[in-house]
């Protein structure tokens, strides 16, 4: 299941279809959040007593893909890109492709999942004095744009939002997205970071360009929302991660976590990943060398497990994957 292992100096997980990221040591130290209390109501009330974030515990926002989630759409202008309506209903349109797929994938798994995007009214149009750099290491820009939109965080944020839908949800999520080439990422929480990152959020950058290696598809952001609920990914990005590859290669050479496609439906959310988002409660054993090799590597990489990154779109052919993973190494999960 999700979130294992971890310990306690662990940032977010910044999941790339292209490298690992960093050690860099990670902001302050924070001791790890307490546990959710059982007592603790699963969906996530608005109008309940205790404040939204109090209910995210150790599994942060985005628990398992089950249920309802709400994703929050941060529209993000920077100083040097700008979002226009065509180019954000694209991406809405994109994301909802994301979901249909998510949501028909489930289904094979026996489980009902509702999956909402903020629509145009109530998703958040932001704005930044400073240029998003692509790169992965620079992820804690992220805590300096809020504050300059009146938030103080992503928990602050996403409660607003769920307090706006007016609505429970199981789930609650955020996606900044920029309208300029990029590699996208995934911050999602793990036991032991900060507390400021159990509000789960995506950073996608919006580029149809296709002759820019991450050029965004639907199944980036399917990619990427997977990474939120705990699933990991299953490619090798720089060469460091081979064994992994080779055995999701034999197990599950159709998973999105191990290689994503302009060709949405050529690919599946097989049992690895599905076990990992909630959907198989037990893990069928011809993937018991997979989980280990992953958990070691867990191990391994401890101090840098701090992030885990986007997809680049790669199906398309081979070698626009094979391009991408030779991207240098960062401490992130590609
Ligand atoms: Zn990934």
């Amino acid at each position: 299941m999700k979130r294992q292992k971890l310990t306690g100096l662990l940032l977010a997980c910044l999941l790339v279809l292209g490298g690992c990221v960093p050690s860099s040591a990670p902001p302050d130290h924070a001791p790890s959040p307490p546990a959710a209390s059982s007592s603790v109501p699963s969906s996530l009330a608005p109008e309940s007593k205790i404040s939204l974030s109090e209910t995210w515990g150790e599994a942060g926002s985005a628990k398992t893909l089950t249920g309802s989630t709400l994703v929050v759409n941060l529209f993000l202008s920077d100083a040097e890109s700008q979002w226009d309506s065509q180019s954000r209903t694209d991406a809405m349109e994109m994301l909802e492709e994301a979901f249909a797929f998510l949501t028909e994938e489930a289904a094979r798994y026996g489980q009902e999942i509702r999956l909402t995007q903020t629509d145009k009214l109530a998703s958040y149009y932001l704005t930044f004095d400073q240029a998003v750099e692509d790169n992965l290491e620079y992820y804690q820009w992220t805590d300096q744009m809020l504050p300059q939109n009146g938030f103080a965080d992503f928990a602050a944020l996403l409660e607003d939002a769920v307090k706006q839908a007016g609505e429970a949800y199981d789930n609650v999520a955020a996606i900044v997205h920029l309208n300029k080439p990029g590699r996208s990422y995934a911050l999602p929480f793990h036991r032991g970071n900060e507390e400021k990152y159990q509000a789960e959020h995506l950073v996608m950058f919006f580029n149809e360009d296709a002759s820019h290696p991450y050029y965004i598809c639907p199944a980036a952001y399917a990619h990427e929302l997977l990474h939120l609920f705990g699933a990991k990914d299953l490619y090798d990005p720089d060469g460091q991660n081979a064994a992994v590859k080779e055995l999701a290669q034999s197990v599950c050479e159709d998973d999105i976590m191990l290689s994503i496609s302009s060709n949405l439906y050529s690919r599946r959310v097989e049992d690895f990943t599905a076990h990992s988002v909630g959907w198989l409660t037990e893990l069928p054993e011809e993937f018991a060398s997979l989980a280990q090799v992953l958990n070691q590597e867990a191990e391994k990489g401890e101090s840098h497990e701090d992030m885990q990154s986007a997809a680049l779109p790669g199906g398309r052919t081979k070698k626009i994957y094979e391009k991408s993973v030779s991207v240098p190494r960062l401490h992130m999960f590609g």
